[in-house]
């Protein structure tokens, strides 16, 4: 397998998480990209992230949630393939509208430049 072009992300001096792949170490997103800490993935905790960087995305599908039906796509790391969450296409409800275009992106496929990616968060 080749190498892809990698977006590396900024820390500004460690005062940001970068989040990233925990089998290939390809950047994802920083701290600072997170709406909510308070989402569920189908593996337990996840992020709501407004934008992923290193990512390929897996087939189109239509799927039922709690809060609705929504047209998503898998989010796959661009340079090992690993599944690490979804992304909201379209949104049904018109109040969940808002996730459109972004990321549901599962802890349990992340390592993070910090110690403790729960703590890192509430700074
Ligand atoms: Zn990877």
């Amino acid at each position: 397998m080749g190498l892809y072009y990698q977006d590396n992300l900024d820390d500004f001096g460690h005062r940001r998480t970068i989040f990233k792949c925990s089998d290939c170490y390809s950047h994802f997103f920083t701290s600072s990209d997170i709406i909510s800490d308070n989402f569920h993935g189908k593996n337990g905790t996840a992020y709501l992230v407004e934008k992923v960087v290193n990512v390929k995305r897996g087939p189109t599908e239509i799927r039922s949630m709690m809060t609705g039906e929504y047209t998503v796509c898998d989010t796959l790391c661009q340079q090992c393939g690993k599944y690490i969450g979804w992304e909201y296409l379209t949104a049904d409800e018109i109040s969940e509208k808002y996730k459109e275009g972004k990321h549901v992106i599962e802890v349990c496929g992340l390592g993070a430049s910090g110690m403790d990616k729960k703590k890192e968060l509430l700074f």
